[in-house]
């Protein structure tokens, strides 16, 4: 059992209310630590922390807080199978996916190293003779950062690398239920010699944790990723002193197949889409949009693959599909299954895990369903979970309305071979990121983002460090 603290001003401390937190292992619900339970008060010392460290932090050369970045990212990629134990056992995922999640973490690390010394600014042609005009960045200050559990560890290092980078300190309160990931990184910045109050952690109570940073003057920025609930409920938080926010909220992607895909890429692209971290991640294929004409050869190779899919403890090197994060996460998408079945649906493959249910009620079946009627609550819902919710249809407008159709817009995917239907459905659809033939789209080098209530504001890629930096106008005469 891992005993671990909160992270405050390069030392690891108790809670001052003294109250403590179990965080556990959904493939077995057992208990595997004992962790302090943080409240507002301990946000205010871990903010002050960060008051004392920014002055400092913010003058370093930016070549200096680079090595410490590099040595970081050298440091992840050296502790990768230790760091991705601790990731399975307290989040679930499958070791392999957890090792991928080590190494996109340690490449942002990487990038960010790089990018930190090339934030420029611009000279700008005089308004009237004898004047000298120019702009320059400067850090945005002390960054709130409130991050999920569905990737604990690239969720904190992405926006963590780049508000470092720039020259900002952070408080950071990760998901109660992911809380070693985030003591692991502390670790590793502390070995690198990140100097004191430069990054702290709290965490506990979310809602006090979260006041205590939207209502303090010194906070300059909010950056959360989370559900769109909290987002805006955040933003609201935010207004009343005028904080920047950086928002990456939820999603509804639609995954849309055309009658002259690639059926088999097709099929691979959403397994790899929709099984991610068991479909619990914001970007993956939520609405599956099959053309009539391919339809049952589709359904037929999904049903193929499905029935390929083990599912357990994530440890296991077999295994491709471990638990959902916890019970209430299953029972909310039995629920959206339950509605769905309610308008006509129909089951159409369902995995057996009962061996899987006798050591953990957080694990859900992997499951092909096949929507008859329009206006299922699984179509509106984002359903964070290993169920492929299928819809067919016969018109290329027909399918870009029902796409766009939703308040989310952060990622959809699209098979076709037809490069005039590629541009226009490009230039249509109302999404951040839009893959055609591919579902790759997380990388350091592209910037991630939603549009409408999927979020504000990109991360990683050429944009992430922009994040972080004001500019800052001068006029000389
Ligand atoms: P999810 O459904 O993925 O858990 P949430 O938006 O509930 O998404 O959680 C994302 C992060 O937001 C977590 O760290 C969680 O503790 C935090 N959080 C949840 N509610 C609040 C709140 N009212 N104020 C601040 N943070 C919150």
């Amino acid at each position: 059992m891992y005993t671990r603290s909160l992270f405050i001003n390069n030392q690891w401390v108790d809670s001052i209310s003294g109250k403590t937190m179990a965080v556990y292992n959904p493939a077995e619900m057992s208990i595997i630590a004992k962790v302090p339970y943080a409240d507002d008060q301990d946000a205010r010392l871990a903010i002050k922390a960060a008051e004392i460290a920014f002055p400092k932090w913010s003058a370093t050369l930016p070549k200096e807080r680079s090595k410490i970045l590099r040595k970081m990212y050298e440091l992840i990629l050296a502790k990768k199978e230790p760091l991705a134990k601790i990731l399975v056992v307290e989040q679930g995922k499958a070791i392999n996916e957890a090792r991928a999640e080590i190494e996109y973490s340690a490449s942002l690390l990487e990038w960010f190293a790089e990018e930190g010394k090339r934030i420029y600014g611009d000279i700008v042609p005089s308004v009237k003779l004898g004047q000298r005009l120019f702009t320059f960045k400067q850090p945005i200050g002390i960054v709130g950062a409130i991050t999920p559990w569905n990737f604990p560890v690239a969720m904190i290092i992405r926006k963590l690398a780049s508000a470092l980078a720039a020259g900002c300190v952070m408080v950071l309160k990760p998901s109660e239920e992911t809380p070693l990931s985030a003591i692991a990184i502390a670790e590793i910045a502390l070995e690198a010699g990140l100097p004191a109050g430069v990054l702290n952690i709290v965490f506990g109570d979310a809602i006090k944790i979260g006041q205590a940073l939207t209502s303090s003057d010194s906070v300059r920025m909010v950056t959360f990723t989370g559900s769109t609930r909290v987002g805006k409920l955040l933003m609201q938080e935010c207004a009343k002193t005028v904080k920047k926010v950086s928002l990456e909220l939820g999603g509804n992607a639609p995954f849309i197949v055309f009658e002259d895909a690639d059926i088999d890429k097709a099929v691979e692209g959403l397994i790899a889409s929709k099984l991610r971290n068991g479909g619990q991640s914001c970007i993956c294929a939520n609405r599956i949009y099959l053309h009539q004409q391919i339809q049952d050869e589709f359904m037929q190779k999904l049903k193929f693959e499905f029935e390929k899919i083990t599912v357990g403890n994530g440890l296991d090197e077999t295994v491709r599909l471990g638990p959902l994060i916890n019970k209430q996460a299953v029972e909310k998408i039995e629920g959206l299954i339950r509605d769905s079945l309610a308008k006509g649906a129909e089951i159409v493959y369902q995995a057996s895990i009962d061996e899987q249910k006798k050591q953990s009620n957080c694990f859900l079946a992997p499951q092909i369903l096949i929507n008859a009627g329009a206006d299922t609550q699984i179509e509106k819902t984002e359903i964070f979970g290993p169920v492929a919710s299928i819809f067919n249809f016969t018109d290329e407008n027909e399918v870009i309305k029902r796409a766009n159709a939703t308040n989310y817009g952060l990622a959809g995917y699209v098979f076709t071979k037809d490069m005039q239907r590629i541009w226009r459905l490009l230039e249509q659809l109302e999404y951040g990121m839009v893959a055609i033939n591919d579902v790759a789209l997380s990388s350091e080098m592209t910037s991630f983002g939603g549009v409408k209530e999927s979020g504000i504001g990109r991360e990683g890629g050429k944009l992430g460090i922009h994040e972080y930096l004001e500019d800052k106008f001068i006029a000389i005469a």
